[in-house]
């Protein structure tokens, strides 16, 4: 059995090599993303590894099935990328890794929230340059302070715990109250409430139709002045445009983006001797308020490790006939 991965960095290569290797499976890893042009780097492989920014719209899975491929096996758990109406119409299969560490995101969400709270990019580029002054660096206590929750699955709950220890009032929203965030003293709220009464506002909802551009420059101005805004989900859930306004008029206090709209083409990638061409991206990056990584929440050893395992057990079982974690149509998991 053939296994093509695309989009992969050295550190995916390495844990998926530091595993016992699959009986009778051939690993190609490509570096490329999966395109409608690179989909032929497939050819005559049952099985293509994808990532969340690689092309699975229906073109592109055509051409993996017409090339020979059985098998989507997503190395994440978010699926929005993928066309699962055409999926199901060319017979491939696809699975993807529900959970490897909800604990990798929630934790770099609260690096975010800290790292904007207490300017500690500024702070850290002011003390490499001998400045030792304190002015513009006044930060605010998290306890007693109101954090709203959208989205309390697994990644959702485990930020809930984590804020919840700071001394932190949660707010939660989403359609199936969580029992483990109620244990928490959390209240479940209409989004509007909620966006009113956070001073911090946390996305962990998954992006889908009913998601799209969900904080908008509406959304935007029911949030309390001055507040936090993080987005460590996907990028669309959020009108950037909007926010650059909300930011420039001041109302938004903090942005905090692990995602990007416009992700697909930039992140992952060093394009640091290039001119940057997406100027959407580039006005964000001037305010001192926002800090933006390049989808790097997942990016923990033990989560690594967690995907290569699953993905690989998923695979093993497809092979075996007894498929887990499929992603199906009808129920959208
Ligand atoms: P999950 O399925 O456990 O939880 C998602 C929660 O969102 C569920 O409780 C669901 O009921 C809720 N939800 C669905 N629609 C909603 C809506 N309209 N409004 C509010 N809540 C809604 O998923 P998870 O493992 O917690 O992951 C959440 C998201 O995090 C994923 O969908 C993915 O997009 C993102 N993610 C990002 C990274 C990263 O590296 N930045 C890594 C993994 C996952």
């Amino acid at each position: 059995m053939r296994i093509v991965f695309f989009s992969t960095q050295v550190y995916d290569r390495e844990s998926f090599l530091a595993l016992p290797r699959l009986q009778n499976a051939e690993f190609i890893f490509q570096q490329p993303k999966l395109t409608l042009d690179t989909a032929v780097l497939a050819t005559g492989a049952e099985v293509v590894c994808a990532f969340i920014n690689d092309d699975l719209s229906a073109p592109v899975l055509e051409r993996l099935a017409a090339n020979g491929t059985k098998l989507i096996a997503l190395r994440s758990a978010g699926y929005n990328h993928i066309d699962l109406e055409a999926a199901q119409r060319l017979n491939l299969a696809v699975v993807r890794v529900p959970a490897y560490s909800p604990h990798a995101i929630a934790e770099h969400t609260v690096a975010l929230i800290l790292a904007l709270n207490r300017h500690l990019t500024r702070a850290y580029n002011r003390t490499r340059e001998g400045d030792f002054s304190l002015r513009g660096l006044t930060g605010f206590d998290l306890v007693h302070k109101t954090v709203g929750i959208i989205g309390t699955g697994q990644i959702g709950a485990a930020f809930a715990r984590i804020m919840a220890g700071f001394g932190c009032r949660i707010l939660a929203y989403d359609p199936y109250p969580n029992p483990e965030v109620i244990a928490l003293g959390a209240s479940y709220l209409e989004l509007d409430t909620l966006l009113a009464q956070s001073h911090i506002v946390s996305l962990h909802c998954p992006l889908s139709p009913a998601t799209h551009h969900l904080i908008n420059a509406g959304s935007l101005s029911r949030m309390q002045p001055g507040s936090m805004l993080i987005n460590t989900s996907r990028g669309a859930l959020v009108d950037t445009p909007a926010v650059i306004e909300a930011l420039k008029s001041g109302h938004l206090g903090y942005l905090g983006l692990d995602v990007y709209e416009e992700e697909a083409d930039l992140f992952f990638e060093d394009l640091s001797d290039f001119p940057l061409q997406d100027d959407v991206l580039a006005r964000l990056l001037t305010f001192p308020n926002v800090i933006i990584t390049a989808h790097q929440a997942f990016l923990t050893r033990e989560a690594l490790n967690a995907i290569a395992s699953t993905t690989l057990d998923n695979i093993s079982a497809w092979a075996a006939g007894h498929p887990q974690n499929l992603v199906r149509l009808e129920t959208g998991s």
